[in-house]
């Protein structure tokens, strides 16, 4: 990277400290999921914590903020300096305007809001984990109101996980995809296929060759094992730990061979996008991906466009059917294909397909909105979960564990993070329709040519690191804004063919 000065410059090497922090707690965490023995966890959340006081004390650094503010009146920039300053500025909004007060006071309560959260779902009883949950609210409102916002303050807590992202473009977008989902829901449901039932996932595949497989899959789109690894965790995740070294999880369960490949396919996207960044761009406020919701869009992109797609079924057939010969000695493309897309709706959003995903977090999204604007209280929250549900999917909840008390975001004090799922799928239709005008994705997908793929990402939107902004990004690769008419138009399309409609 080139400096046209040295405030810059300086503010770039402060920031490389904190990138330098935050790889060694994203290991002491990456080795808490995969390695950690039970006994450790008052030992190595002591450490955690420490680090993350030492992250807020380097944002905190007079001589940094006094540089941000130098830099940011700076008038001839390059783009890369420009792109610089706007990151740390945008990152550094929560820890110069919110109170230390407020930041301490909210790592406690979300410490008792989690281990309240734990019981209310094993007790299946949601007024455990209520006054938590009012006090997180009560907490994100004077957060977003420190921030600033215009007349939402959600718009303050959704920018923090996808810049420039607003409620109002939020209810347009979740407005379309409730429009055009749940009656599309409706007709699958009709349909003869939607009954018809398969006995593949009753069958026992052996984890190792699990295991091989997802690593085959791995290594065929792209991902580099000399520059990262597999390992297993009860939560599948992706993890960037310094240039070099970007690791993944999966999972293996005996019956479901489908999820690891799934998982591989979806995890693996998070990490070639990290594996494609601009190496000069390592340690500094350019690294890693633009968004949570542009990185979403990476791995929903080799999930769902490419893995779950008829020319990828097609291509991988004969190598599942090597792999487990008497387990799909009966299966065939067409039947695969089918298991592979099956519409299921339930009440469990991290089980969802592709139809339903949206609609679980529409209903989130309406939610969050309600509480942070006190239109909706805590005490209705069970109920009002409830009748969405029904509303938009067509089932109900049992109990509250398979409803409101499911995810543990909220616990955590996370308002604002559940969209990004849904923009990972609407900008993952955006750009494959972009790439569609210049590959014949298809085709190469049924060849198992995925470096063209991978080449056309790396060049349009891997490489670039967090230069542009969501908006800038998918403008400059489209050539148009977000609309959620791509994904809408995708998802009919695919799901009208595979339930005869
Ligand atoms: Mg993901």
């Amino acid at each position: 990277m080139k400096y046209t000065n040295s405030t810059t410059e300086a503010l770039v090497k402060q920031y490389r400290e904190i990138s330098l922090l935050n790889k060694v707690s994203a290991l002491l965490s990456w080795d808490m999921e995969v390695n950690m023995p039970k006994k450790a966890t008052e030992s190595r959340a002591a450490q955690n914590s420490y680090i993350t006081k030492l992250i807020s004390d380097r944002w905190l650094d007079k001589t940094f903020k006094s540089n941000l503010e130098k830099a940011k009146k700076l008038k001839k920039l390059n783009k890369e300096e420009r792109a610089c300053v706007r990151n740390v500025e945008h990152s550094a909004k929560y820890y110069h305007r919110v109170p230390q007060e407020i930041i301490v006071e909210q790592s406690e309560a979300t410490s008792k809001a989690f281990m309240a959260w734990r019981e209310a779902r094993e007790k299946n009883k949601f007024s455990i984990f209520a006054p938590h949950l009012k006090k997180i609210i009560k907490l994100n409102q004077l957060v977003a109101k420190h921030i600033g916002f215009y007349d939402n303050p959600y718009d303050a807590l959704l920018d923090i996980y996808e810049p420039g992202f607003t409620a109002d473009e939020g209810q347009e977008l979740f407005g379309s995809l409730i429009n055009e989902t749940t009656p599309l829901l409706v007709e699958i449901k009709k349909s003869k296929f939607f009954k018809q039932k398969s006995n593949l996932l009753d069958k026992e595949y052996d984890i190792s060759l699990q295991k091989q497989l997802s690593e085959f899959i791995l290594a065929k789109i792209g991902y580099d094992f000399s520059a990262g690894r597999q390992d297993i965790s009860t939560h599948p995740f992706t993890t960037e730990l310094g240039t070099g070294d970007t690791r993944i999880t999966n999972r293996f369960s005996p019956h479901n061979f489908i999820e690891s490949i799934m998982v591989a396919m979806h995890e693996g996207g998070h990490a070639l996008y990290e594996q494609g960044v601009n190496e000069e761009y390592a340690g500094t406020p350019l690294e890693g991906g633009v968004s949570l919701g542009i990185h979403e869009s990476q791995s929903r992109f080799w999930e769902n466009q490419v893995g779950r797609s008829h020319e990828f079924i097609k291509y991988l057939e004969p190598v599942m059917s090597a792999f487990y010969p008497i387990q799909l000695k009966e299966e065939n493309a067409e039947s695969l294909y089918r298991a592979f897309n099956r519409v299921n709706p339930s009440m469990i959003r991290v089980e969802a397909d592709e139809v339903t995903y949206n609609l679980h977090i529409a209903l989130r999204f309406e939610i969050e909105e309600g509480l942070l604007n006190n239109e909706i209280k805590v005490e209705e929250l069970p109920k009002v979960w409830n009748t969405r549900m029904k509303k938009y999917l067509g089932v109900t909840p049992k109990n509250d564990s398979e409803g409101v008390l499911q995810d543990v975001h909220w616990s955590y004090g996370s308002f604002g993070y559940f969209p990004t799922y849904t923009l990972g799928n609407l900008y993952s239709a955006q750009f494959a329709w972009a790439m569609g005008k210049e590959l014949d994705t298809k085709k190469l997908i049924k060849d198992g040519n995925f470096g063209s793929i991978l080449s056309w990402q790396r060049e349009n939107i891997h490489k670039h690191g967090s230069l542009y902004r969501p908006k800038e990004l998918i403008k400059k690769v489209t050539g148009k804004s977000l609309s959620a008419n791509y994904f809408i138009d995708y998802l009919s399309k695919k799901y009208a063919n595979i339930y005869n409609l």
